[in-house]
């Protein structure tokens, strides 16, 4: 059967197998080696391996398309990013994932950008910034703010601009939403977060569809060395086999844990997509199939209330990254790059595990009850 013709939580489990044959091994071995001998198709690793090819044609066909993995997520954004001529005017999110807000920064101050900054979910404001640009780069939710883009006509307005449209849907993951099946030129993932899922390693994913862009994005990706090792594309490939199931169970309890914060007295706010009350919530029902695992809140009080929040909890550990099987939470404005672009001070990005539900909230509410009333 076609693996297109499969669901995808039985399409997470089967990808990127070896063929079933007689005494085959189930999974893809991991490959170390740097180099091979030659007159083969492959001279060195830094253009790939078995076990790396295995990842992408897993991550490729459930984002509909043909994928490359790198590196990190932001080693990922750099091969676009750093890929476009000198002059391109660029539109992002005000507040983009940070170290993507600085990637694009360091391209402005060396004088190869012009950035317009815009709020993803203002549709209008979006379209209106993309006429005359070269790279409209989305992210949708965005990290950690959860707006929620228009995709199809984000994309669609962006290629009638003529600009490179990228869509970031770490937040979304592809069980979410297919953002090349919207038009988006590539999709890019962090598959550190909830791909790999384990909190075990750094990685991240290009997905297009258009033969000339991957060519060019692979030979940066060669030329610059921004290969993953095969351990990790092994690991990544064996985290994305339960997606589906940890997708499921998380979004089940964020939905619980996101519908008591915001009847809570301490806590000011809540982003959630899932929450009726939520600005991006009908935009989410219409277009993911699912409202993910991450949940935004913001404390009653000060930064430093909500600071001794983070340090309170027990199950929930007090760390950056998300996705994982580990429940995470993090004030994002302790960083300062954070603070600068716009992330209110009481703001806690909290990724959902797989822990019981009653132990999280146990753990939220007593957290908490630190917040002078
Ligand atoms: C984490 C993250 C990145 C960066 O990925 P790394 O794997 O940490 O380099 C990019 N975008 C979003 C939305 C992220 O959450």
């Amino acid at each position: 059967m076609a693996a297109d013709d499969l669901a995808p939580a039985t399409r997470v489990v089967h990808l990127g197998r070896p063929p079933v044959e007689p005494g085959a091994a189930v999974n893809v071995p991991v490959v170390l080696s740097s180099t091979y001998v030659a007159n083969g198709e492959i001279n060195y690793a830094r253009s790939g391996s078995d076990t790396i090819g295995a990842f992408e044609l897993a991550v490729g066909s459930l984002e509909g398309g043909t994928a490359l993995a790198f590196a990190s997520g932001l080693a990922a954004a750099a091969a676009i990013i750093e890929g476009m001529p000198t002059g391109t005017v660029a539109v992002l999110p005000k507040g983009p994932y940070f170290g993507v807000g600085e990637l694009f920064s360091e391209q402005e101050r060396l004088g190869r950008m012009e950035l317009r900054l815009v709020d993803v979910a203002d549709t209008e404001a979006v379209l209106e910034a993309a006429r005359g640009a070269d790279l409209l780069w989305i992210e949708s939710p965005v990290n950690p703010t959860m707006e929620i883009a228009d995709l199809p006509a984000l994309c669609a307005g962006g290629r009638r601009s003529g600009a490179l449209v990228v869509v970031d849907s770490t937040f979304a993951s592809p069980l979410l939403v297919r953002p090349l099946d919207h038009g988006a030129d590539i999709v890019m993932h962090s598959a550190t977060k909830s791909l790999a899922g384990h909190e075990d390693l750094l990685m991240g994913v290009l997905v297009t569809r258009d033969a000339d862009r991957l060519e060019r994005l692979r030979y940066r990706r060669t030329n610059t060395g921004a290969l993953p090792g095969s351990l990790e594309a092994y690991l990544a490939l064996r985290g994305l086999r339960t997606l589906h199931v940890r997708l499921e169970r998380q979004q089940r309890t964020a939905g619980v844990l996101a519908t008591r914060l915001e009847a809570h007295p301490a806590v000011a706010r809540v982003r959630y997509p899932g929450l009726a009350s939520d600005p991006g919530h009908e935009r989410a029902a219409a277009l993911l199939s699912g409202f993910g695992s991450m949940i935004s809140f913001e404390t009653t009080g000060s930064g430093e209330d909500a600071e001794r929040v983070c340090e309170a909890f027990g199950v929930i550990v007090h760390a950056t990254s998300l996705g994982g099987v580990q429940s995470l939470a993090e004030r994002r404005s302790r960083y300062a790059e954070e603070a600068d672009r716009g992330t209110p001070p009481t703001l806690i990005r909290f990724s959902v595990g797989l822990e019981d539900v009653e132990d999280l909230w146990k753990d939220l509410a007593g957290a908490l009850a630190t917040v002078p009333a």
